[in-house]
């Protein structure tokens, strides 16, 4: 295939080029008959509150069941659904269907919603956050936005505006994947975090690596004196439980406790998550 090129002239494509741009035009054409025929899935991780000893709530986590492809993971469909615009109206899906799935748990159960910054940045933001919350009747209290520090590269008023305005309606905000981005500790400045979630690489690395040992603990430390909660994020192993208890992390999040779970797998993973910390330690003790 080839191109007439601004100059007039024909430009051959690289076939390996070729390739992976049809595949991708696919991909898009594919995600926008999904959003139409709603073939969108939510799966739901336990949080766990390591003072409490009990889940505090859970992270919505985007499914996408390709008829032909499998389970699309995330981090590959999330960037083109914000390419082609298609985020916004894919977020308004998960926040409405997130938060009908949260407003039937026991009430002291928190749901976690990732957003993006293009959807944040949309004038109808609030608005969308509000009309989940009416149609649900969940309340707003238990409703917890996680944002990237993306959301805040550009500091735009309008969006620290806005993420004011939410908080001033009982929402409570996350800054995700802490650490890994563009930190410059005056976000922490600029916005009132409720929430520090510690990137699953420190905590991958805790245990071998003194680096992301000390990296966690000086998150924990800054968590501590902001008076804000931290969340360690990826906690796999016994190991690294212990150890980000030890660094005082407040909360806990990883396949140990447990995978990301279908809607109707959320019961059942309260109830064996009963005393989980205990239960945790009792089964690593007896694989040993
Ligand atoms: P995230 O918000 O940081 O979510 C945590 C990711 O870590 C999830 O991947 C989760 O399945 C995975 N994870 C949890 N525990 C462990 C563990 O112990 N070990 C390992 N190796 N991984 C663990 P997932 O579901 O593939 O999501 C990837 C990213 O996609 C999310 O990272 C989030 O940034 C984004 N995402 C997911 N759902 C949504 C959504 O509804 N909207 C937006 N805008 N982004 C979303
Ligand atoms: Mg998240
Ligand atoms: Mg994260
Ligand atoms: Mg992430």
């Amino acid at each position: 295939r080839s191109k007439m090129d601004g100059r007039g002239t024909w430009r051959f494509f690289e076939p390996a080029m070729d390739a992976s741009l049809q595949s991708r035009r696919a991909l898009e054409l594919d995600l926008r008959e999904a959003m139409d025929k709603d073939e969108f899935d939510l799966f739901y991780q336990p949080i766990y509150d390591l003072q409490m000893d009990r889940i505090s709530g859970f992270e919505a986590l985007l499914r996408w069941p390709h008829p032909k492809r499998g389970l699309v993971p995330p981090d590959q469909f999330i960037p083109i659904a914000e390419d082609i615009g298609l985020i916004t109206l894919l977020g308004e899906w998960v926040l409405n269907r997130a938060c009908e799935q949260a407003a039937s748990w026991p009430s002291e159960l928190k749901i976690a919603v990732n957003v993006s910054a293009t959807q944040i940045r949309d004038p109808r933001f609030a608005e969308v956050i509000a009309n989940a919350l009416d149609a649900s009747k969940l309340d707003p209290q238990r409703l917890e936005l996680e944002i990237t520090e993306s959301v805040l590269l550009g500091n735009s008023a309008e969006t620290i505006a806005t993420l004011h305005k939410l908080k001033a309606h009982g929402l409570r905000i996350a800054l995700d994947d802490f650490g890994t981005g563009y930190s410059s500790l005056s976000y922490l400045r600029s916005f009132p975090f409720d929430k520090l979630k510690i990137d699953q690489s420190f905590v991958r690395d805790a245990i071998a690596t003194k680096g992301s040992k000390l990296i966690v603990r000086a998150i924990t430390g800054l968590g501590k004196s902001l008076g804000i909660t931290t969340t360690a994020e990826g906690v796999e192993t016994i190991e690294q439980l212990n150890q980000i208890q030890a660094e005082g992390c407040n909360e806990a999040q990883g396949f140990l406790f447990s995978r990301p779970v279908p809607a109707t797998e959320i019961a059942p993973t309260i109830l064996s998550l009963r005393n989980g910390l205990s239960r945790c330690r009792l089964s690593s003790a007896m694989s040993d």
